[in-house]
């Protein structure tokens, strides 16, 4: 495996001057870190990251793009719009879409596939509920979220990042604890070795209350490849750490 990934997802959180701080204070004690480092930024600000981190170590990405190549959808985001921002990452499929903005598993495939096709690295996230782990479902949950991402892309799947994120674990301080991310980790690596030969290439995040003390046990798994940061990425000091124990 190559570097961890280190991504922090900002959500509907920031301003101007909030995320200006914010990024000087990770680019002044980011030094030349071991990991790749990627920022996720609400859509107003991705010019602002453009601007701030052209040229230093921290790659920056969108929370989200539009199924549809281009056309009349108000409101919708371009995979092109954001190439031109220069973004390396969008995230598609994060919980809060799908819960929240009735994202399927195709309309999620169809995102990733249009951000491939931009040279945009997609982070699928995928992840069971806590009803669907009580019912013993995590694995088939995240088994037919991947797969739909897989029979969108075919070969291509070598070129995405998967993020695990237990929708029980985001913002609410309750991590998985490693034994079990590791686990639905090494059934996502099965999934991906039946579709490629070289499964050890797809980055699998994992998501879900990640923070500066649970950083190290986590990333120390074999399959966990990197971290997907929603509040922590809002700390310098906490995000700074997750990176360094990468
Ligand atoms: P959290 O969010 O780190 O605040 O739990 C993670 C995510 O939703 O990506």
């Amino acid at each position: 495996m190559s570097k961890k990934l280190i991504a922090g997802n900002w959500k509907m959180n920031g301003s101007l001057a909030a995320n200006e701080a914010l990024v000087q204070a990770m680019l002044a004690g980011i030094g030349q870190p071991s990991a790749e480092v990627a920022l996720c930024a609400p859509a107003p600000y991705l010019a602002q990251l453009q601007a701030l981190l052209q040229g230093s170590p921290i790659a920056w990405g969108s929370q989200d793009v539009s199924s549809h190549e281009q056309g009349a959808y108000t409101g919708e985001i371009s995979v092109a719009m954001l190439k031109d921002f220069g973004c390396r990452y969008a995230i598609v499929g994060h919980s809060e879409r799908r819960q929240y903005h009735g994202e399927t598993d195709e309309v999620v495939a169809t995102k990733a596939q249009r951000a491939l096709s931009a040279g945009i690295t997609p982070i699928v996230c995928v992840g069971e509920t806590l009803a669907e782990r009580e019912a013993n479902e995590t694995e088939s949950v995240v088994k037919r979220q991947l797969a739909a991402v897989i029979h969108a892309v075919g070969h291509c799947i070598t070129e995405i990042v998967v993020a695990y994120e237990p929708v029980w674990a985001i913002g609410t301080g309750k991590t998985a604890t490693p034994e079990m991310a590791q686990a639905v980790h090494a059934v996502l690596r099965a999934q991906l070795a039946a579709a490629t030969t070289n499964p050890k290439r797809v980055h699998i995040l994992y998501g879900g209350s990640m923070n500066a003390a649970n950083a190290a046990s986590l990333l120390a798994q074999p399959d966990i490849d990197g971290g997907l940061i929603g509040g922590a990425s809002l700390k310098a000091a906490d995000f700074l750490q997750i990176v360094a124990a990468a």
